[in-house]
């Protein structure tokens, strides 16, 4: 069965004699509270490395004083069976848990923190102030504790994917970022641990966003270019939802905004519907 260590000195002396004795180690760093999106991550990782750490960390320092870190669901015991499963499909040792108690991470007198990357700035960091800030910081650290040869995340957070592959690149950290596609329903909505608030009738509704990207990315086949024209389609489509926190079509890279789509470009959605707050995303291309 699945092993689980608590602290940062454990883990990382385990993950340093693997490393020692040549081998591979990736790290999908979570918050719990799994779904078949982040079981695509850590089967991605068993399959490419020798050893994969799942760490699980409801991180308190990127959670707003307005959010929802209280209510933010805790699942271990679930989390760890559904971790068990994935790991009877491959011939190789048992995934490792990394799941650190808060003080563990955050020790009293606890002052350091990582000034995210130029592509924080915009979408969710006016949105949510000091959020990256607590990601940079957390995903640091876990990266101190479980120095991995590759670390997993989600499109599905595709700013904060650039905001963790920007801080790699600007302090050398020298492990590999490995993007892994945003798992889906049937139906389109993008998993999310945030999902289980939804109401049948909210969950109807949080269907508007993966259709704002699909009809975004029908109008861009059809020929159609220009950024406004395709958010006022986004726009019209999002009108079910009780609040729009942000929708834009920006460069893939820098997550400015763009006057044209040439042969490519991101459109993000942020919003709420009900009391939940939902994100979404797709890379639009020029076939
Ligand atoms: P979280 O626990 O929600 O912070 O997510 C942990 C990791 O799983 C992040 O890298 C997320 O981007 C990724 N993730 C969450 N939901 C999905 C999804 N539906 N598809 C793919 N990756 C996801």
């Amino acid at each position: 069965v699945i092993k689980t260590i608590g602290t940062c000195d454990e883990i990382r002396d385990l993950v340093l004699k693997m490393r020692g004795q040549g081998e591979t180690v990736g790290l999908v760093p979570t918050m719990g509270a799994l779904h078949e999106g982040h079981l695509s991550l850590v089967r991605e990782s068993i399959a490419s490395c020798d050893h994969t750490v799942i760490s699980i960390f409801v991180n308190p320092t990127q959670f707003g004083p307005s959010e929802d870190l209280a209510k933010y669901p805790r699942t271990l015991d679930s989390d760890l069976a559904m971790l068990n499963e994935v790991a009877k499909d491959y011939a190789k040792t048992f995934p490792i848990v990394f799941a650190p108690n808060e003080v563990e991470m955050y020790p009293e007198g606890y002052s350091t923190s990582v000034d995210p990357p130029a592509v924080a700035a915009p979408l969710e960091g006016v949105f949510r102030p000091g959020h990256f800030r607590g990601v940079t910081t957390v995903v640091l650290k876990l990266f101190a504790a479980v120095p991995a040869n590759t670390a997993y995340f989600g499109l599905k957070d595709y700013q904060q994917f650039r905001v963790i592959q920007a801080m790699t690149q600007d302090l050398n950290l020298g492990l590999r970022i490995h993007a892994c596609p945003t798992v889906r329903e049937s139906d389109g909505l993008a998993m999310s641990s945030r999902n289980r608030y939804l109401s049948p009738e909210d969950r109807v509704r949080a269907l508007s966003l993966s259709q704002a990207l699909s009809a975004a990315q029908k109008l861009l086949d059809q020929g159609i270019r220009c950024p406004i024209e395709i958010m006022d389609c986004i726009r019209q489509t999002l009108s079910v939802v009780d609040q729009v926190d942000y929708a834009a079509i920006v460069d893939s890279d820098t997550l400015q905004p763009v006057e044209e789509i040439s042969s490519e470009a991101v459109a993000l959605i942020a919003a709420r519907v009900g009391g939940t707050r939902l994100i979404d995303n797709r890379v639009l291309r020029v076939k």
